[in-house]
């Protein structure tokens, strides 16, 4: 007798749930994504205890037939894709026809449809149809899932606390209410609001919604084309940053995708403007012919992959560097305290009393201009005309104007300056070159040595005269001219130490940024070091002259403000 036994539909879909709905948040996704397919323009989800008791979906899209609604739990019934070349053009969130019949099998579920004729209501228990009846003719689809994993007590093990549950449910509905700001969004759990949005088709007033005013403030619009990608947004200012990758949310064709690439690219265009460990909120959204991506990689549907991988990359790169050389300004001190300790957990208590707080704040302000210099002058338009008085501590520049007080850190707008000559200087290798008087001899282990010799084209394309010199040794004859006077000899070494940590596969220009920021942080001037009123003004002129003057290469701010205002209002003086 044969062996091999078709497997019954219930044990399938059991199978298939572990897949499709490993936890509350996947029941939540498919739910939410489903409303999303059927037109919705409002969608409400309410939790009772993160999910694991009730979750309930309602939404006022096109709701189902009594036959469809019956239809729906079956496996692989789907009303989104009709044949193969469908799916090749996949432009609805769901596809696979298989989450219903998934959920269905670990749960209680009762579905309440209605196209706004008759109603139908649905109750299935463990894959088995328990009831068919006439309910609500309302317009819409309601979903109530209970006892979700009372029969696979292995996964009900795994899941997690409901801290952890709820904390990823909220992060997805922030995220699916960003993809779709004209939906109205509720999500409540044990009667407390966690996500209200208002569906009016204004991503900057959901992303106000979410993360508060605060930080929508600091965000800028990035928005540019080619002949295949269309991409709009918003990117957080470098002086506002997270401790995670978490907000850094990619969309694509309104379908919340996840994409290490393209985070590393937006992450990239922020290095030296804020700290390496800390990441920028970022909302992006990319408009694709579908059919150059492809969503079909994993049943959860998070993972994308674009055809046209490079090209995207380099758009993306071009617009975020573009935006952030134009948005950046002088740190505001008012705006620091509240920006960098706003609550990173949004499913917390106080999450839900900032946002009625923030709601006194009227809208308008949102459309705030984030240039707060008004000099008409080029030169002054990034940092304006001020007048040092003084130092404090041998480190801190104090200056004036009319506008207020200015603190220079000048360590690190000496640091800033560096680094921009460095790196410029190395972006453009036709320099001359100095002899030494006494050439440096460096001696190295042989490792070391091998891959020095591997890669001592980039020293003598730099223009240093570079040869080998006896068992593992070295010998530098001469310097590209712009090595920083006096310092020479310290600069080759730390020059060649950087070569034989070369990593496989770098690429020039990470090589050279790290030279810059080597180079720069070395030699600049250290903290402690008394300077006159005439040096002063001198290094605020170069400072002026940088690309970015505000962040050290390491993201720390070079300068800060005092506006009279925030002067005025520390002093309590008169009106406030
Ligand atoms: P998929 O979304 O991949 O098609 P599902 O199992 O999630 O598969 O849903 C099966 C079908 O049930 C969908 O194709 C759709 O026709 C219908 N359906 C599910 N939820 C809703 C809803 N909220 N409103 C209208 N139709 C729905
Ligand atoms: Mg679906």
């Amino acid at each position: 007798m044969s062996k091999i036994k078709v497997m019954d539909e219930i044990l399938a879909n059991k199978i298939a749930a572990g897949e499709v709905v490993e936890r509350c948040m996947s029941v939540v996704k498919e739910l939410v994504e489903n409303s999303i397919d059927a037109g919705s323009s409002e969608i409400k989800v309410e939790l009772q205890e993160a999910g694991t008791k009730l979750i309930r979906v309602t939404d006022n899209g096109s709701g189902m037939d009594k036959e469809d609604a019956v239809l729906s739990f079956n496996r692989h019934a789907t009303s989104k894709i009709e044949d193969e070349d469908d799916l090749y053009r996949i432009n609805t969130l769901g596809f696979r026809g298989e989450a219903l019949a998934s959920i269905a099998s670990v749960s209680d579920i009762t579905l309440k449809t209605s196209t706004g004729n008759v109603g139908t209501v649905v109750n299935i228990k463990g894959g088995k149809v328990i009831d068919v009846i006439t309910g609500d003719a309302r317009r819409g689809t309601i979903v109530e899932v209970k006892e979700l994993f009372y029969n696979t007590p292995a996964r009900l093990k795994h899941m997690k606390s409901l801290h952890t549950e709820l904390a990823s449910i909220t992060e997805y509905m922030n995220k699916l209410a960003l993809a779709n700001p004209s939906i109205r969004f509720t999500l409540i759990n044990n009667n407390n609001v966690l996500l209200q949005t208002d569906g009016s088709n204004n991503l900057l007033k959901t992303i106000s919604d979410i993360y508060g005013m605060e930080i929508t403030k600091k965000m800028v619009e990035i928005s540019g084309e080619d002949d295949d990608y269309v991409i709009n947004g918003y990117i957080s200012l470098p002086e506002v940053h997270k401790s995670n990758r978490k907000h850094m949310i990619n969309l694509v064709n309104g379908r919340v995708v996840r994409n290490v690439e393209l985070n590393k690219t937006i992450n990239d265009a922020y290095h030296s403007y804020k700290p390496d460990n800390r990441y920028p909120v970022v909302v992006i959204n990319i408009e694709v012919d579908p059919s150059l991506i492809d969503v079909n990689i994993h049943p959860t549907k998070m993972d994308i992959k674009f055809s046209k991988m490079e090209e995207l990359i380099s758009l993306v790169n071009e617009l975020t560097v573009g935006c952030l050389k134009q948005e950046t300004k002088i740190v505001d001190i008012g705006d620091v305290k509240n920006v960098q300790d706003v609550k990173e957990d949004t499913c917390t208590k106080s999450t839900v009393t900032k946002k009625e707080e923030k709601s006194k704040i009227k809208y308008e302000e949102l459309t705030l201009d984030f240039n707060i210099i008004s000099e008409s002058e080029e030169q002054y338009k990034k940092i304006p005309r001020m007048y040092p008085v003084g130092l404090v501590h041998g480190t801190y520049i104090i200056c004036q104007n009319d506008e207020g007080m200015y603190i220079i850190d000048q360590h690190a707008a000496k640091e800033r300056i560096n680094y921009e000559l460095y790196k410029n200087k190395l972006g453009t290798p036709n320099n001359e070159s100095i002899s030494l008087l006494i050439p440096v001899t460096i001696e190295l282990t042989n490792n070391e040595f091998i891959v020095l010799k591997e890669n001592i084209d980039l020293l003598k394309d730099m223009k240093f005269d570079i040869e080998e010199f006896g068992v593992n040794s070295i010998i530098v004859k001469a310097h590209p001219t712009w090595l920083p006077t006096s310092y020479e000899e310290e600069s080759i070494r730390r020059i060649i130490e950087i070569v034989i940590q070369l990593e496989k596969g770098f690429k020039l220009e990470k090589f050279n940024e790290n030279v810059a920021i080597n180079l720069s942080c070395k030699m600049s001037i250290k903290a402690n070091t008394n300077i006159g009123l005439e040096e002063m003004e001198a290094l605020i002129n170069e400072l002026r002259n940088c690309d970015n003057p505000f962040n050290c290469p390491h993201g720390r701010p070079t300068i800060i403000t005092y506006t009279k205002y925030e002067l005025e209002r520390l002093f309590k003086r008169s009106g406030f």
